[in-house]
C-alpha cells in the first residue's frame, strides 16, 4: 500500500512516521509514505499557495492551481483508489473506515490550512473528505497522521503479534477486554485469578465477558448486532 500526503507543512510529518510501529512498517516495505511539499508546485517565485478569499473575510484560502499541479503529477505516476481531503465537515472516520481503506492499493491524502481549500478542489479533484473528529485542527497534517497510523496498523505483517489488531477495541464492535501484566499482585492489587489460571477457554470466555461488560457500560450503541451471550 502507498500513501502520498499533500502539504504545505511537510516537517508536521516526519515524527509521525519517523518512529516505532509506523517507521518500521516503511522499512519492512509494508507501506509506502510520500510527502509531497505543496509549495513546489505552486508557479510564481514566492512559491505561493493560498490567497484572500473571494467575497472578502477573515483567513486566507488554498489555491486550487498547485493542489491540481501536485494531484495530476501523482495520477499520471500510478492510478489511485482516492484522492481524501481531510475536513472536519468530511466522514466521520472509525475502525469500520480503517479497515476499508486498509484494502486500497494507492491513496492520496490532501492537508489543508487556513480556511481550507477553494470549494472547486473538493468538487472536482476529491473523491472523498474524512474528518477525524468534531473539533477543529489548525491544519490537515495531524489529521492525515491519524487515518494514516490506524490503517498502516492494519496491514499485515506491520504488528510483530499478527492477531494483535483484530483484538482492539472496535474490531467486532466491542471495546477491548482489561488486559495485565506483572506482578501479579501489586500492593494488594491482585490481577483477576482466570489470567493465570491457564485454561485458554475459560480466559478467552472471560475477555469476551469483559470486552461486553465494558462496551455496555462505555459505548452502548457499538453492541447493536453483536452476540453478546
Ligand atoms: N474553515 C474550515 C476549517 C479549516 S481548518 C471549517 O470551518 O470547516 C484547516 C484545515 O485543517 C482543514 O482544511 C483540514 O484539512 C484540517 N482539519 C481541521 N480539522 C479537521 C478535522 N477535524 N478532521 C480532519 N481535518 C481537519
Amino acid at each position: 500500500m502507498r500513501f502520498d500526503i499533500i502539504t504545505t507543512l511537510p516537517r508536521l510529518l516526519d515524527s509521525p512516521f519517523g518512529d516505532s510501529i509506523l517507521k518500521r512498517a516503511i522499512q519492512k516495505q509494508r507501506v509506502e509514505v510520500h510527502v509531497h511539499d505543496l509549495r513546489q508546485y505552486a508557479t510564481d517565485k514566492h512559491r505561493t499557495t493560498d490567497d484572500y478569499a473571494f467575497g472578502g473575510g477573515a483567513g486566507m484560502v488554498m489555491l486550487i492551481e498547485p493542489i491540481d499541479r501536485c494531484i495530476q503529477k501523482l495520477k499520471s505516476e500510478r492510478p489511485y483508489d482516492d484522492v481524501i481531503y481531510m475536513s472536519p465537515d468530511g466522514e466521520l472516520f472509525n475502525q469500520r473506515m480503517a479497515n476499508e481503506l486498509s484494502l486500497r492499493q494507492n491513496l492520496i491524502l490532501l492537508c489543508g490550512h487556513y480556511k481550507g481549500v477553494d470549494e472547486r478542489v473538493r468538487e472536482h479533484l476529491i473523491t472523498k473528505e474524512i474528518s477525524i473528529g468534531d473539533y477543529v485542527l489548525s491544519g490537515g497534517e495531524l489529521a492525515a497522521a491519524v487515518v494514516a497510523d490506524a490503517v498502516i496498523r492494519l496491514l499485515p505483517g506491520v504488528l510483530s503479534d499478527e492477531t494483535s489488531a483484530l483484538t482492539d477495541s472496535f474490531q467486532d464492535n466491542l471495546l477491548a477486554p482489561p488486559v495485565y501484566t506483572r506482578p501479579a499482585n501489586y500492593c494488594g492489587w491482585p490481577v483477576p485469578d482466570i489470567l493465570l489460571s491457564g485454561h485458554q477457554a475459560k480466559i478467552e470466555a472471560w475477555r469476551h465477558e469483559k470486552a461486553v461488560e465494558r462496551t455496555r457500560q462505555r459505548r452502548p450503541g457499538l453492541l447493536d448486532g453483536v452476540k453478546t451471550d
